[in-house]
């Protein structure tokens, strides 16, 4: 007798493919070093037109293969973040991961825009799209969380406050489009060094709880820039030029083409531009380009969705 066809798992063959973005924090506000060896944070996130592909294939045992002009600088074994999110959708089923992941790299590497955050996130979907197991969101959020503090925001896109260390997610509304330009820097910068340095800086100051800032979050709601550029703000800054005091040369070149605001993003090394416009964003893009204060300056806009299946 035939079996149903539901009583089986769904065998789906071929490729399957997830876009991802990176993300800009433009709230980051760093609490002091907690017992259990991380900060408390008020981590506003907003996803950016930056994005990689990750694509999965069935294959006889698991495979990673990177492409971009940065895949030199990203592990190829099990500790790559997608390697490790593959083996973790498929340890909670009981399978095997044989699976083939290849990831077209666009997001800067060790950028601060959290690149292998979202690599880990477009796996996961992917893996599970591949393996037909049709999990529920909210589990593979949970899963997000447990590969690391911005992964489950990679997923999700679009923006959100992330509290505790930056895991605990409220999505947030953005209320129109912002323009950026990114700039990227030569070599990265490791985020436990700029934490430590950060640390190191601040170690005679009373540090206070991080809070989200109400002006910040009214600009977003409103998509007001001018409000926005006046609100951004990451504690992590002076550490991030402490470390690569070169980045200051790249602020100014951006603010002197015209940008409302600049700031590192994240960890660092890349710069984030806050520009009024697409006009904007490109002047401001070809002159940090040409002064020769980056490597590459890139024009974009957010929010950008989260991981998605194209
Ligand atoms: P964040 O902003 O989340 O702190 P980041 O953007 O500064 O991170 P990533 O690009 O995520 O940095 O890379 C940090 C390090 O993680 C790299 O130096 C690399 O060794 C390792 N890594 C593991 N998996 C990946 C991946 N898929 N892509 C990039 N780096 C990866």
């Amino acid at each position: 007798m035939t079996q149903p066809a539901a009583a089986t798992p769904a065998e789906p063959t071929g490729t399957i493919t997830v876009r991802v973005p990176a993300k800009v924090n433009v709230q980051l506000s760093v609490g002091g070093l907690r017992p259990d060896g991380f900060h408390s944070l008020a981590n506003v996130f907003l996803a950016v037109g930056l994005y990689d592909s990750v694509s999965a294939t069935r294959a006889e045992e698991p495979r990673l293969t990177v492409s971009g002009p940065d895949a030199a600088l990203v592990p190829q074994d099990r500790t790559n973040l997608a390697a490790r999110a593959a083996e973790l959708l498929a340890e909670r089923h009981g399978l095997a991961p044989e699976v083939h992941l290849h990831i077209a790299k666009d997001i800067p590497v060790a950028g601060g825009m959290a690149g292998g955050s979202a690599d880990a996130a477009g796996a996961l979907l992917a893996c599970d799209r591949l393996w037909g197991l049709n999990t529920p969101r909210e589990e593979l959020l949970g899963l997000c969380a447990e590969l690391g503090s911005d992964v489950p925001f990679s997923f999700a896109g679009g923006a959100a406050l992330g509290e505790g260390r930056g895991e605990v997610l409220t999505p947030l509304e953005v209320g129109g489009t912002f323009h950026w330009v990114f700039a990227a820097a030569d070599g990265g910068l490791s985020t436990p060094d700029v934490y430590r340095e950060c640390d190191r800086l601040r170690a005679d100051d009373d540090v206070p709880e991080p809070v989200a800032s109400e002006a910040l979050l009214a600009a977003l709601r409103a998509g007001d820039a001018q409000a926005l550029a006046g609100a951004l703000r990451n504690d992590l800054q002076p550490a991030a030029l402490s470390l690569r005091p070169s980045l200051a040369e790249t602020l100014n070149t951006g603010l002197a083409a015209g940008a409302l605001a600049a700031l590192v993003s994240g960890s660092g090394p890349t710069c984030a531009f806050l520009v009024a416009d697409a006009d904007s964003a490109a002047r401001t893009a070809h002159n940090l380009t040409a002064s020769g204060t980056c490597r590459a300056a890139r024009a974009t806009t957010s929010p950008a969705p989260g991981a998605t299946v194209v």
